[in-house]
């Protein structure tokens, strides 16, 4: 566990997570599972379930069992889904878990089939992303005869791109497979699905990244909220005369005497060395930018005349879409990356 006086924090605003996921589900017109995988996209996967089961969310969907069982127990009702399906060495996990396995494979059906005759699984067919997933023609050959399937998905390639064909290809082959295939629901929507509207909610859609303020779509902008905000605390204040210069590599050179702050915050904290020149904080009200290189666990930054001190805490701005822009890291990444030794603080 991280300490409460951790000198970097992220401020997790759970109104904000629940709004999102509402407005995701009516979007859709379906009603709203919740992918938290990775630890919750980086934010504790328990607190943001906790949040959303309370909320009435009833589908989860995480990556491999070892996710399933950090988990620990959901309410009464709510399912858990683990993408990646059972290989060999999954049996023992997935038999002593109540979660499901999304079958991918032709091995996996086997697999399960034999070793948990009867019991409910899912089931993920491919329809282009060619990724996980059985093949159409496996899907509708036999294989899938005798399988309790809960859920058929799929999952599309392009969603997050206006105007790409794949779409609607890949939801014609998906409504044809759930035509074909009997199962006691269908999805086949992300977040950026879920913004493409009904025609892609079919019983279920299963945001991940918007829930936890992701822009997957132009359409989302203004509706989802930011849930993430990075803090970090000034660990030493130092005025730097003109000439010197500031961190590794010398790349910053204070052009007239400058003040630094020091904060606790690094590369090893998924606030990667792309930011150095992109950058800023937040400083007694004024957006103060970075002074040179982002260190393992340290950056600098060119306070002015903010009325700051040592131990106080600077927010580091992390609005997702302008530092995708700025940085060229994708959304998902700016949140997965986000390292074990922040404290996480909720509000609400
Ligand atoms: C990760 C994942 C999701 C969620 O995707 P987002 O783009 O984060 O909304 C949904 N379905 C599957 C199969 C996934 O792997």
């Amino acid at each position: 566990m991280v300490p409460n006086d951790a000198p970097l924090r992220l401020i997790l605003d759970g109104a904000a997570l629940v709004s999102n996921w509402r407005w995701l589900s009516n979007k859709a017109g379906a009603p709203a599972g919740a992918a938290v995988k990775a630890d919750g996209y980086g934010l504790g996967a328990r607190e943001v379930s906790r949040r959303l089961a309370e909320a009435g969310c009833r589908d989860f969907f995480v990556a491999t069992w070892a996710e399933a069982d950090a988990l620990g127990a959901l309410p009464f009702g709510a399912g858990l889904s683990v993408l990646h399906g059972v290989r060999e060495e999954d049996m023992a996990a997935a038999l002593a878990s109540r979660a499901r396995p999304v079958l991918n494979s032709p091995a996996m059906v086997a697999r399960w089939k034999a070793a948990a005759p009867g019991r409910p699984c899912d089931v993920m067919v491919d329809t282009g992303i060619n990724r996980l997933g059985l093949a159409m023609a496996d899907a509708v050959s036999g294989l899938l005869d005798g399988l309790e399937i809960d859920l058929l998905m799929s999952h599309l390639a392009c969603a997050d791109e206006p105007g790409s064909a794949m779409n609607g290809r890949q939801r014609e082959r998906f409504a044809d497979a759930a035509a074909r295939i009997p199962a006691r629901r269908y999805s086949l929507a992300n977040s950026a699905g879920a913004c493409l509207g009904p025609d892609y909610g079919f019983d279920l859609v299963r945001p991940g990244i918007g829930l936890y303020g992701g822009i997957p779509r132009p359409e989302a902008a203004g509706h989802i909220a930011p849930v993430v905000r990075i803090e970090a605390q000034i660990l030493q204040i130092r005025d730097v005369p003109a000439g010197e210069t500031v961190g590794y590599g010398a790349t910053f050179t204070a052009a007239a005497p400058t003040r630094i702050a020091v904060l606790n915050l690094g590369y090893a904290d998924g606030y990667l060395r792309a930011f150095a020149g992109h950058g800023t904080v937040r400083a007694g009200g004024q957006v103060r930018p970075l002074a040179g290189r982002v260190s393992m666990d340290l950056i600098a930054a060119d306070i002015g005349d903010a009325p700051v001190e040592e131990g106080g805490w600077l927010e580091v701005d992390y609005a997702l879409e302008a530092a995708a822009a700025a940085t060229g890291l994708s959304q998902y990444e700016l949140l997965t990356g986000l390292g074990s030794r922040y404290q996480r603080a909720w509000t609400d």
